[in-house]
């Protein structure tokens, strides 16, 4: 029988992602397929916390091994920001064009416009935790391009590249990107 692993997102790409690389091996469950419906807490000040308290929040609640992540946006030249708030970065109830406006009004007149996207994914396995990280370095730019993906990606130039994440598109920006990176980091170490 396959071991049983909920991946703790409700987001179906992400879902399909993996399965298709881990899917012989495990049976992966949604938080749908387990009837959760729950406002999983993400509460923690890092990446890293908040992935760790979302797969806990499953482990214990569910007793199933399972996986969360956190990604956030992090610039250099505002020490990091917004990282961890990226998703309510103009404040709770905005939406990806507030946060961008904000970025872009923070980084007006600034030289260093260096940034990266960085991904945390905690697995606990058997009880025990393991942490993941997938980073792609790149730029942020003066104005919008491109109207693929989500968040951040018309005004995030990666690094190699001319175009943002929304002008490159989904196929080009999930072979390089920072969930593509922890994601395969973490089923490099299921298949072993
Ligand atoms: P989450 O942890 O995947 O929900 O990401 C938190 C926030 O980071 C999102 O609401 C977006 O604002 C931003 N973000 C995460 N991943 C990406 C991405 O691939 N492109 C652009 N923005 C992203």
């Amino acid at each position: 029988m396959k071991k049983k692993l909920v991946v703790a997102t409700n987001n179906a790409h992400k879902l399909e992602e993996i399965s298709a690389i881990l899917g012989e091996k495990m049976e992966l469950l949604s938080l749908k397929d387990i009837h959760c419906e729950a406002d999983i807490p993400e509460t923690a000040d890092t990446l890293e916390g908040n992935a760790r308290q979302k797969a806990m929040y499953i482990y214990e609640n569910y007793g199933i091994d399972c996986f969360a992540d956190d990604t956030g946006l992090e610039v250099e030249a505002l020490n990091g920001a917004p990282g961890v708030f990226s998703a309510r970065y103009a404040g709770e109830g905005h939406d990806s064009e507030a946060n961008m406006q904000k970025l872009l009004h923070e980084l007006k007149d600034k030289e260093n416009r260096k940034a990266q996207f960085r991904t945390a994914i905690c697995l606990i396995l058997d009880g025990k935790e393991y942490l993941f990280e997938g980073i792609v370095k790149g730029k942020i730019i003066e104005e919008k391009k491109g109207c693929a993906g989500f968040g951040y990606d018309p005004i995030f130039v990666p690094e190699g590249y001319h175009s943002t994440f929304a002008e490159l598109g989904n196929d080009i920006k999930n072979t390089i990107s920072h969930r593509a990176r922890a994601v395969e980091k973490l089923c490099q170490f299921l298949k072993g």
